[in-house]
């Protein structure tokens, strides 16, 4: 009799058992017994298990207690790749890392979301091939696909659900596409969402409930909380561009069509269009970025009343999620400290003192590659999960 993976019986919790070795440690047969409560008998075969299927690798020996020194198994890094895909609006990044999320190389272009759906995805995923070509891998090896759009997505079955800017992906089977091509699960998730994922597995392991927001054309949040992403019933949580902020005037009206959404009061438009009335001329983030780094008065003194308003918005999310982390990204937060100056004034003076005792309001440290990094280890969580482990296994030693 095996198991519903196919394992036989004594190989079965072998996903589990490799659970200890995802943090890429070493450690001998023993260390493992220790941590898992298993017999030796159990351990040395489950081991053998992931050795044969090429997910562990003997990685020199541990110091002698005494005989002959104990093996030490740590996790092959280099047994598949994962593709992972950054969509943006005008641009497409494309990168190939190993198993424990390291890129091993990748490449940026520019590609117009609004191109549509089929398009798009053939275009990433011949760079892809060409990718793994350049470094001697082969589509066979790909574990999987994580891919990151500019707009919600029900991340269940992968399909954009009324992208505003993305023109004819609405309802797109992403997934069935792109599985035409690549083995493995093609998992799909709004781009603010991998964005606050990529910075969470660089920089915040050790904090993980982390909202980060994204300033750029448009606002969003993606929200960990227990080091998992939060993405509610149908996939739209963290969608803070649409918030009221309070005391808005009532004649910003949103793309949206409500009054005072922080979108039309501190999104790059906003700003540029609130400069343009001063007198400057700025149109893009970039714009308003450059400015800011000439040192402009004005440019200065808009950014810093938007990081006011996104920090009223923010202070009401700090008392609702108690995040230990709050990381601003997206164009605008090249502007520095001048946006995290006016989130800061706002949310420590309207947050609850428990809820910013130890809160920290920082920029993004991943920066542009924060989307793929999260893609990469959204597809690494998932085929490295027990279960996928033991039915990777059960195929491999069949
Ligand atoms: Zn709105």
């Amino acid at each position: 009799m095996s198991s519903p993976a196919g394992l036989p019986p004594t190989l079965v919790g072998t996903g589990d058992l490799f659970q200890l070795l995802r943090d890429g440690t070493p450690r001998t047969r023993g260390e493992l017994a220790q941590l898992s409560s298993l017999a030796r008998s159990t351990i040395t075969a489950r081991v053998d298990a992931l050795l044969s299927s090429g997910l562990l690798q003997p990685v020199g020996e541990a110091a002698s207690t005494g005989g002959r020194p104990p093996t030490r198994f740590a996790l092959n890094r280099a047994d598949r790749v994962v593709l992972a895909i950054d969509l943006g609006a005008s641009h497409a990044s494309v990168a190939v890392s190993d198993l424990s999320g390291q890129v091993l190389d990748q490449r940026t272009v520019q590609s117009d979301i609004a191109d549509g759906p089929v398009v798009v995805l053939d275009r990433v995923a011949a760079i892809g091939v060409e990718l793994l070509g350049g470094i001697d891998r082969q589509v066979a090896d790909v574990a999987g696909v994580g891919i990151g759009v500019p707009g919600p997505v029900e991340h269940a079955t992968g399909r954009p659900a009324n992208p505003p800017i993305m023109p004819g992906w609405h309802d797109f089977d992403i997934p069935a596409h792109l599985g035409r091509q690549f083995a493995g699960p093609v998992l799909v998730d709004n781009d603010v969402n991998l964005m606050a994922l990529g910075e969470y597995v660089t920089s915040w392991q050790t904090a993980p409930h982390l909202l980060l927001v994204k300033v750029a054309t448009g606002i969003g949040a993606g929200i960990v909380t227990d080091g998992r992403l939060l993405r509610g019933a149908l996939g739209s949580a963290g969608d803070l561009g649409h918030v009221q902020v309070a005391g808005a005037p009532q004649d910003v009206v949103c793309r949206c069509g409500n009054i005072g959404c922080l979108e039309a009061m501190a999104a790059g438009p906003a700003i540029a269009a609130a400069l343009r009335g001063q007198g400057l001329d700025v149109e893009s983030s970039q714009d308003i970025v450059d400015a800011v780094s000439a040192g402009d008065i004005a440019a200065l003194q808009a950014v810093r009343a938007a990081g006011r308003d996104l920090g009223s918005v923010l202070a009401t999310c700090v008392n609702l999620l108690n995040p230990s982390v709050i990381v601003i990204g997206g164009k605008l937060s090249e502007a520095g400290e001048y946006l995290l100056a006016g989130v800061r004034e706002v949310v420590y003076q309207r947050s609850l003192p428990l809820a910013t005792h130890d809160l920290r309001i920082v920029s993004t440290s991943a920066g542009s590659q924060g989307g793929i990094l999260g893609a990469s280890a959204m597809v690494i969580d998932a085929v490295l999960a027990p279960r996928a482990v033991d039915e990777y296994v059960a195929r491999r030693i069949a």
